[in-house]
């Protein structure tokens, strides 16, 4: 059946060759791999479906009241021993067509070959899972090039980048105040600045728009579609194949096997909230790497008691984040960064581990106006000066246009016991157990946010920065990267998926987001979670023409 505007409309009592719960970063990509492959494909996703329209140069809906955010709860400790409280203002996960992608900052960088193999590179690590991908950069490479040219990515080779197969399609956002401050900075102090690989279009390219340097960007929708989001480039390429329906409002409770160990469909919600389910030939998640594993673990049946697909016990397990290191300066000359894209230039040098530094760890640097606007560069005052009254205001008038942060983004170790589980207590409206995440920093990722807490700090003083502010990191704040907790690998008692996504214990089920990655790389897994999926679509496809699942 078809909708008037030409796309699929699938009855419940069909079965489809492929259900993908989430149609986020991952979910967008492996929808349109699948459909214009010639299956039939449902995606189910728990949120509306949003247009351009939609979004608003709204600081308070869209930030502060969490316009386009995820409203399930989500509890949060330390450590195991300790009462889980909700995770308000810690976990940031958008609930709508297109997931996390439509409203990220859109850092794009790709992987290089040594975050695949670390692990063989720098031996064991005390207390870790750390462990090596079971794929190397240059099996993945094609598939990022596919990001790039499908997806829209624009940028520039950096000096230590991996091999590319293929030029940027659209060359480098034009440079904002704080791309040329660090520039400047990190060439004085012999570092290497290149421009920022961004999922944001510099120019019209596959139909679709360049940006406009709105400059209401990280945690808002892009009301020209210039940002690379799964619903601006790859849903609508799905759609027009007549063969994949997005169906909006409906939250997967639960993942149904038959008596012989095999997907039959998922069960889910409706948007009034009635149960309905969709049969499909074979699953795939997509829900992310906190509503992935919560999905197995609340799936769990006789034949499947500590939830599916979870033989190994790993399910939920090995949860990352990837840590930062935020430093705002003050600056002589107006800067306003409250224009445009967030990040135009990068600092790479210290990507890679370095034994001299006495601990596991790396990570790249930006410079931006991390969401200038109103109510959030307001309320960032320097260490010491109180947020009202004369003073503040006068400070306000002559700051708000003159600063910018310098933030490190890093790595995070896969610590078994930091974990996605089932909450004991808190349910929500569905009556589902919420997800309970227990997050510790690893002792070398808090050295690691130190060291680039430091180097931020550096920068600003090297740019000419007439007061720096923003303490040394205690711990993880808040996280948008939810990553590692349904990990790939050969062998099924140490992970959950195999290298094509297939899940070890049940055949015709398959996992790929953020869930699916092996470490953390340096702070933005999108650009290889997408990579990812363009991959395990196509051998998800072969596996299905080939009568293997
Ligand atoms: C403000 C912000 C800024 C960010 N900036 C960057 C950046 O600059 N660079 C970078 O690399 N990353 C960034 N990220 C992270 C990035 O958005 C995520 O890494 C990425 O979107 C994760 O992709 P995913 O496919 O795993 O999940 P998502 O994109 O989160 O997609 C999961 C989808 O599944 C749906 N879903 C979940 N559970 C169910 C269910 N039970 N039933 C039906 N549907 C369900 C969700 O609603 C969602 O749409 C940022 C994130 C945030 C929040
Ligand atoms: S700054 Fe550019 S990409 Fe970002 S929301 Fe505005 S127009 Fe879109």
């Amino acid at each position: 059946m078809r909708a008037p505007d030409g796309t699929a409309r699938y009855s419940t009592a069909e079965t489809v060759d492929f259900v993908i719960v989430g149609s986020g970063a991952a979910g967008g990509v492996l929808a349109k791999e699948l459909s214009t492959r010639g299956h039939s494909v449902v995606v189910l996703e728990q949120g509306p479906r949003r247009s351009v329209s939609d979004f608003r140069h709204d600081e308070k809906s869209t930030n502060l009241d969490g316009f386009l955010l995820s409203k399930t709860p989500v509890m949060w400790r330390q450590r195991a021993t300790e009462e889980a409280t909700r995770a308000e203002g810690r976990v940031w996960m958008a609930s709508l067509v297109g997931g996390s992608s439509v409203h990220f900052t859109a850092n794009f960088w790709r992987f290089r070959p040594v975050d695949f193999n670390e692990r063989s590179r720098l031996g064991p690590i005390a207390g870790t899972g750390f462990a090596d991908w079971p794929i190397t950069y240059e099996e993945l490479e094609p598939y990022y090039t596919k990001v790039d040219w499908e997806v829209g990515v624009s940028g520039a080779p950096g000096p230590d980048d991996a091999p590319r197969s293929r030029p940027y399609p659209t060359p480098p956002l034009t440079v904002k105040s704080s791309g040329i401050l660090l520039e400047r900075a990190a060439m004085k102090l012999g570092l290497k600045p290149f421009p920022a690989p961004m999922a944001i279009l510099s120019q019209p390219h596959n139909g679709r728009p360049a940006c406009q340097h709105c400059g209401f960007c990280m945690g808002f929708g892009c009301e020209y579609n210039a940002k690379s989001s799964s619903l601006a480039s790859v849903i609508p390429v799905a759609e027009a194949t007549g063969r994949c329906e997005i169906r909006p409002l409906s939250h997967v409770h639960t993942v149904e096997t038959d008596a012989a160990g095999r997907a039959t469909g998922v069960v889910y919600f409706d948007a009034k909230g009635v149960e309905q389910r969709q049969r499909a030939r074979a699953v795939v998640l997509a829900a992310n790497g906190v509503e992935t594993p919560r999905l197995l673990l609340s799936s769990a049946s006789a034949r499947f008691p500590d939830g599916l697909a979870n033989s190994s016990g790993m399910v939920g397990k090995h949860l990352m984040f990837n840590g930062g290191a935020i430093t705002t300066g003050e600056y002589e000359h107006q800067l306003n960064e409250h224009k445009s894209a967030e990040v135009t230039r990068i600092v790479h040098d210290f990507y890679e581990s370095d034994p001299k530094r006495g601990f596991y760890g790396g990570g790249g640097i930006d410079a931006r106006g991390g969401g200038w606007l109103p109510i959030a560069g307001s309320m960032n005052v320097p260490g010491g000066m109180r947020g009202w009254g004369a003073d503040y205001k006068d400070w306000l008038a002559h700051a708000y246009t003159r600063t910018m942060m310098i933030y490190g983004h890093t790595t995070s170790l896969a610590v078994e016991s930091n974990n996605v589980t089932l909450d004991p207590a808190v349910k929500d409206r569905y009556g589902r157990a919420a997800a309970r995440i227990t997050y510790e920093d690893h002792a070398d990722d808090l050295a690691t946010m130190r060291f680039f807490h430091a180097r931020t700090r550096e920068l600003h003083e090297a740019a000419g920065a007439k007061r720096i502010w923003g303490d040394p990191p205690g711990i993880s704040g808040a996280s948008a990267h939810f990553l590692g907790t349904a990990r790939m690998g050969n062998d099924p008692r140490t992970s959950v998926i195999d290298r094509d996504h297939r899940t070890h214990d049940v055949r015709n089920l398959f996992i790929c987001d953020g869930s699916s990655m092996v470490t953390s790389g340096r702070g933005q897994p999108t650009m290889t979670i997408m990579a990812l999926a363009f991959r395990a679509g196509e051998r998800i496809s072969d596996a299905a023409r080939r009568n293997e699942i």
